[in-house]
């Protein structure tokens, strides 16, 4: 890997969003509009949207749309009509897949929120502040697959929850089995997502996709490490239950953990508290402070409300940290799935790879 330049890149490096009209788009026009390194160039959706001006496709969720965004015309999700050197992608997976492999055989570098390509074993899937490390494998995809961009992508969004609140715990007495059961906002749906009159009042304890599987995998391949060219996923077991409840904003996952070596309640807290992030002297844009935040078991809980906008939804909050009476321990952790668990982590990777120099600020001419 190229050498960290630790710096904000010359000019503001321009950028685009597919799926931009949905749930995560939206949020990353938000924390793209003003952002220091990027400037928004292009917003792409389906064909539905394409060709109107992105005021009128999209049905904005939450406050007032950004005036530079909405006076956009949406593009098509094609390399040809979206120029940007670097592409992030909301877009529903029945159409990521293929998208964005036309992106990167087109010297784009592509941070993506879609399963497709998640589990591919030249894609790296990253959380900064975990595994950097992993972006190796751009190495091995661009040779294998003849690229002069890539793919980058990030985990599901509870699996990303699930992954950064356990690393800390992993690196010093190694997990041997993970129970986990998810609590899931709705706006995990995207939008318009689940239908209202199903939602309120209720919980459903299930969702679509292969939601259980993707966190079963994709913790193991985050926490998993990097050898040579390849990353050899964790070894540890993993059975997750997911359930959707009518909550707006952050996933919530309640966890058994059982460990090699055992830690109590207070040496976990001592281990996710002296924990620190391997990029904090890259003082990236968008990485909080404290990535993780543990509250004291006799504190209070974690919950959404409360604490899924901490570091600007950046961080993960862990709490109630106590003994299990079958496992090792028990513990609870929650973070805000749009922006940590979605768009705020592509962002992150991207200024991530900028920071690590490895992005160009244009296409390569004519590809
Ligand atoms: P969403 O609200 O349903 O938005 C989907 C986007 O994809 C829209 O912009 C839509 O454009 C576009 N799209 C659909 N069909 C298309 C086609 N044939 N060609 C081009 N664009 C098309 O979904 P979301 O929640 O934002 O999720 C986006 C992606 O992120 C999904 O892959 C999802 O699994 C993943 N993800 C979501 C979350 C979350 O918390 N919501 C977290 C992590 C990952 P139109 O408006 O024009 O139809």
């Amino acid at each position: 890997m190229t050498a960290p330049t630790n710096g904000a890149p010359p000019a503001p490096i321009p950028v685009a969003v597919l799926g931009a009209t949905g749930a995560v788009g939206q949020t990353f026009i938000r924390l793209l509009v003003d952002h220091p390194w990027f400037v928004l160039t292009e917003v792409a959706a389906s064909e539905r949207s394409a060709g109107r001006p992105y005021a009128e496709a999209a049905r904005w969720i939450g406050g007032d749309m950004p005036p530079a965004v909405a006076e956009l015309d949406v593009l098509p999700c094609d390399a040809t009509a979206v120029r940007a050197p670097i592409v992030f992608s909301a877009l529903d997976a029945s159409v990521a897949g293929e998208a964005e492999q036309t992106f990167a055989r087109d010297g784009r570098l592509v941070l993506t929120n879609a399963r497709n390509h998640r589990m591919d074993d030249d894609v790296p899937l990253v959380i900064p502040e975990v595994n950097g490390d992993h972006l190796a494998l751009l190495d091995t995809q661009q040779a294998r697959r003849a690229w002069h961009g890539g793919i980058v992508a990030n985990g599901n969004c509870a699996a990303i929850v699930v992954a950064l609140a356990l690393a800390p715990l992993h690196r010093a007495f190694t997990l041997r089995r993970l129970f986990v059961t998810t609590l899931q906002a709705v706006s995990g749906a995207g939008y318009p997502g689940v239908p209202s009159l199903d939602i309120l009042g209720n919980v459903i304890p299930y969702i679509g996709g292969g939601e259980e599987e993707k966190i079963e995998q994709e913790v193991r391949k985050m926490l998993g490490t990097r050898e040579g060219a390849a990353v050899r996923a964790a070894a540890f077991g993993v059975s997750a239950q997911v359930n959707r409840v009518p909550v707006e904003h952050g996933h919530t996952a309640c966890m058994a953990v059982e460990f090699e070596r055992s830690p109590s309640p207070a040496d976990a807290v001592a281990a996710l508290r002296e924990w620190r992030s391997p990029i904090a002297d890259l003082a990236l844009p968008s990485a909080p402070a404290s990535p993780i935040v543990v509250l004291e078991a006799d504190e209070r809980p974690p919950q959404p409300r409360r604490d899924a906008d901490r570091g600007r939804g950046m961080t993960v909050t862990v709490g109630r940290v106590r003994p299990d009476p079958l496992l090792d321990l028990r513990l609870v952790a929650c973070g805000h799935n749009t922006v940590r668990g979605a768009a705020g982590a592509s962002v992150l990777n991207a200024e991530l790879l900028v920071a690590l120099g490895r992005v160009r600020a244009q296409p390569p001419a004519g590809a």
